[in-house]
């Protein structure tokens, strides 16, 4: 499986996809909102684009699809409750289906809802796993729950499907917010050193090459994998004071989701 992230360089700070069989040199493209910049990443390489992945509905995830469908003929694959969401939608995803790119790769659908109620993840099961993660998890972040989410689904889908995946997985997110998130990290737990070593690491990367983390190190990082941390909790209780002694994780999350709002 071959990776190619595309820095889009708009306000909305989105990343595109192109995701190659090395073999046959078949291609998909993971919400292609810069549909000029994947066709010509593409061309560079000799792939050809023969499906589009939208992680969710979101207008700056589906926006590049007619030009894309128009100029490569792609089939679009989205979760099957986006049909009625995303005109042109050939192939509704459900958990555990699979999506095939030529002949060597294969990605799992994973059902992820919380930024939206139709978003799908992919997951890559080679050697070193990847995820595909859309507006669900963003380096040292989460999806806002703002337009179509639930921060309960959120909240599950990070316990229940993401906190148990390899920790030796890539994380592919759908924006570079990693700067603003570190920062928010900072001010829920300021003695985390990984988060601010990582920031001033991080504060003029070239994001034609940005850097690629793992779900380990998000697990360090992340406030939202962060729930059990005594910090996370005591600071937490300055903001909410009747936060109990030791509160559930699922509280946590969702005061923590509560506060980056506001933020
Ligand atoms: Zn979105």
């Amino acid at each position: 499986m071959i990776v190619k992230q595309i820095w889009t360089g708009n306000s909305y700070r989105n990343f595109n996809y192109l995701i190659a069989c090395g073999e046959t040199g078949e291609a998909l493209a993971i919400d292609p909102l810069d549909h000029e910049k994947c066709l010509k990443a593409a061309k560079d390489e000799g792939w050809t684009i023969t499906q589009i992945l939208n992680t969710h509905e979101h207008g700056d995830h589906i926006g590049g699809n007619e030009p894309m469908v128009r100029a490569t003929g792609a089939r679009i694959l989205a979760h099957k409750n986006a049909a009625d969401k995303i005109r042109g939608m050939a192939r509704g995803l459900g958990a555990g289906d699979v999506v095939k790119v030529g002949k060597t790769v294969e990605l799992e659908a994973l059902d992820t809802p919380g930024h939206t109620m139709s978003h799908v993840c992919l997951l890559s099961h080679a050697d070193q796993p990847a995820l595909f993660c859309g507006d669900t998890l963003f380096n040292a972040g989460a999806g806002n729950c703002h337009h179509g989410g639930h921060p309960s689904e959120l909240y599950k889908t990070f316990s229940e499907q993401l906190a148990r995946l390899p920790a030796s997985t890539l994380v592919y997110p759908g924006h570079d917010y990693i700067e603003n998130n570190l920062r928010f990290t900072l001010s829920r737990e300021p003695d985390n050193r990984r988060a601010s070593s990582m920031l001033a690491e991080l504060s003029r990367q070239d994001l034609e090459r940005a850097y690629v983390s793992t779900l380990a190190v998000e697990r360090e990082i992340n406030t939202f994998f962060r729930l059990t941390s005594p910090t996370v909790i005591a600071k937490l209780r300055e903001a909410f004071p009747d936060l109990p002694e030791n509160p559930d994780p699922r509280t946590v999350f969702l005061k923590l989701r509560e506060l980056r709002n506001r933020w």
